[in-house]
């Protein structure tokens, strides 16, 4: 089989956002209502032109590549965590983020346009993207033609919220004396009613302490049956 070479496609913009490590973000943008991201248009792209308008649009797709995946490469079969992780699917059958390309999509929520020298970049909320991920194009979100009813097969609804989460008494503490991590709050609920953890570990115990870096800070959690305790949060060394 030939294969055909388009030519080379530059990233337009870097992504500025609080998830600093690929575990726990959630996996798909609606599941993280309160993740909030700066897309930072890059030299050659920034003209505040190219955004004019775009603030008709309450909502945008990204494109952009899975940039920490490209050196693992993909495989056609892959087990999607809503199978339960024991169930082998076509990559293209699923959003899975080893895949020829590498390239994903998101419907985010368009918070503002920020003009500043006269560089344009662009906040957004509801991302499931990493910090530092690249983006190829940006469109506007438009539902007379984006909005379909439409069978969703093995993912026709959304991961049911299986986890209530708490905190500690220290991790309390810790939010009331740092104002920055107190408006991760939400944000660090909407991840962790999600239990990031490995399919096959859904409703088990399992005795062991997660962490994951949040922003600027780091944010440590245990699992006992469905609840989850944020056990502590600190300030990155
Ligand atoms: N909405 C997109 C992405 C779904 S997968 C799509 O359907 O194409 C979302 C997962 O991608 C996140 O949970 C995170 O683990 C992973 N991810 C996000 N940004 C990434 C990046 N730059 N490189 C590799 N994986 C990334």
């Amino acid at each position: 089989m030939s294969k055909t070479i388009t030519h080379q496609i530059d990233a337009i913009a870097l992504v500025k956002s609080p998830f600093k490590q690929k575990f726990a973000i959630p996996r798909q943008p609606c599941l993280a209502p309160a993740a909030i991201a700066i897309i930072e248009l890059q030299p050659g792209y920034d003209h505040p032109d190219m955004v004019r308008d775009l603030e008709q649009f309450s909502h945008l797709w990204l494109i952009f590549q899975f940039h920490q995946n490209t050196a693992q490469g993909w495989t056609p079969l892959i087990r999607p965590p809503r199978l339960g992780g024991n169930k082998k699917t076509g990559v293209l059958a699923t959003r899975s983020t080893f895949r020829p390309n590498s390239l994903g999509m998101s419907a985010v929520k368009l918070e503002r346009v920020i003009i500043n020298n006269n560089r344009a970049s662009i906040e957004v909320s509801g991302i499931d993207l990493l910090d530092g991920t690249p983006i190829f194009d940006i469109k506007p979100y438009i539902p007379y033609s984006d909005v379909i009813d439409a069978d969703g097969g093995f993912a026709q609804e959304p991961p049911a919220i299986q986890m209530q989460v708490i905190f500690s008494a220290s991790a309390n503490d810790f939010l009331q004396l740092h104002p920055t991590a107190l408006q991760l709050k939400p944000l660090i609920e909407q991840m962790l009613q999600q239990d990031p953890r490995p399919a096959y570990k859904r409703n088990t115990t399992d005795h062991k302490e997660y962490a994951v870096q949040l922003a600027d800070f780091d944010v440590h959690w245990t699992v006992t049956d469905n609840i989850t305790l944020v056990t502590k949060i600190s300030t990155l060394n």
